[in-house]
C-alpha cells in the first residue's frame, strides 16, 4: 500500500489573452469592437458579471489533471458542463507491475489530525488492499475487485470547464460546506485563477481556515 498526496497539475495559460478573448466576443452583443483598448476588458467583464451576464465566460477553456482520491471525482463529477477522463477502476488492475502491485491511497493527514482515528483508517486501508489482493489471487476480475475500493483510492483525473462552469464550481467548492479533499485541491487553483484573471475570480470566495500548508502541490505545465 501506497499514501500518496494530491496534486493539481494546470496547463499553461495566459490570463490576460483569454480575457481578452471574451471581450472580443462579448463585443458583439453591442457591436462596440471599436472600443477595444489595451485594458477595457476590465470594465466589460466587470459590468457583465455584475450584471449577470456571464453567458460570454463559456467562450474560453481551461483544462487540469489532478491526483485525487475517489471522494473528490464523485463529487466535482455532479458538475455538468465539465468534462472529465478518469482513472478507471475497472480497467487498472492494482495487483500489477505497472501499478507496484499496491494501491495508492490519498493520504488524508491534511484533515484527520487525531492519531488515533488516523491510524484506524491506515488499518482499515491495509486490510482493504490485502483482500483486493486476495480476490485477485482467486481469480475476481477487476471489475469485481473494485467492490472493495474505498472514497480514499487514488486516481488520475483529466478535467477541462469552460471559464463560467470554473467560477461556479469554484464557488461551491472552495466553501467550507465542501469535502477537505476538494477545498485541498481547488482552493490553490482558485488562487492561482484570481491572480492570473482577477476580473473574472476576485469576489470568488474560499475557506480562508483552510491551513495552506495543506493545500495540494500546484504546477503550471506545457503540456499535461
Ligand atoms: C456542499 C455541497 C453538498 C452537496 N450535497 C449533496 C448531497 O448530499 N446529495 C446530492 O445528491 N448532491 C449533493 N451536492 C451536489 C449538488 O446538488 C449539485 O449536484 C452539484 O453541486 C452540481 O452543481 P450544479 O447543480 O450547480 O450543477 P452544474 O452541473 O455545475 O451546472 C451549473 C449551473 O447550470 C444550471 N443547470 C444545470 N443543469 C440544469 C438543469 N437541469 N436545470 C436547470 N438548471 C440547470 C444551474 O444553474 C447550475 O447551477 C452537494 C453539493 C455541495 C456543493
Amino acid at each position: 500500500m501506497r499514501l500518496v498526496e494530491p496534486w493539481i497539475k494546470v496547463e499553461k495559460f495566459d490570463g490576460v489573452k483569454i480575457m481578452k478573448k471574451i471581450e472580443r466576443a462579448c463585443r458583439t452583443c453591442y457591436r462596440s469592437e471599436g472600443n477595444i483598448t489595451e485594458d477595457s476588458y476590465k470594465k466589460l467583464l466587470n459590468n457583465c458579471i455584475t450584471r449577470g451576464h456571464e453567458s460570454v465566460l463559456e467562450h474560453e477553456k481551461i483544462t487540469v489533471r489532478i491526483y485525487c482520491d475517489i471522494g473528490f471525482y464523485k463529487d466535482v463529477t455532479r458538475h455538468r458542463f465539465a468534462s472529465f477522463s478518469i482513472e478507471s477502476t475497472r480497467y487498472c488492475s492494482y495487483n500489477k507491475d505497472k501499478y507496484g502491485n499496491e494501491i495508492a491511497f490519498i493520504n488524508p493527514s491534511a484533515y484527520i489530525k487525531d492519531k488515533e482515528i488516523y491510524d484506524t483508517w491506515v488499518e482499515c486501508m491495509e486490510e482493504i488492499e490485502k483482500k483486493y489482493m486476495k480476490l485477485k489471487e482467486l481469480g475476481a476480475t477487476t471489475d469485481m475487485c473494485r467492490l472493495v475500493l474505498p472514497h480514499s483510492t487514488a486516481a488520475e483525473v483529466t478535467m477541462t470547464a469552460n471559464i463560467r462552469e470554473w467560477k461556479h464550481i469554484l464557488e461551491l467548492r472552495c466553501s467550507n460546506k465542501a469535502h477537505p479533499s476538494i477545498r485541498q485541491i481547488l482552493i490553490p487553483l482558485l488562487k492561482l485563477f484570481q491572480k492570473e484573471m482577477p476580473e473574472i475570480f476576485a469576489n470568488v470566495e474560499y475557506d480562508r481556515e483552510f491551513p495552506e500548508k495543506d493545500y495540494a502541490k500546484l504546477t503550471i505545465e506545457e503540456e499535461l
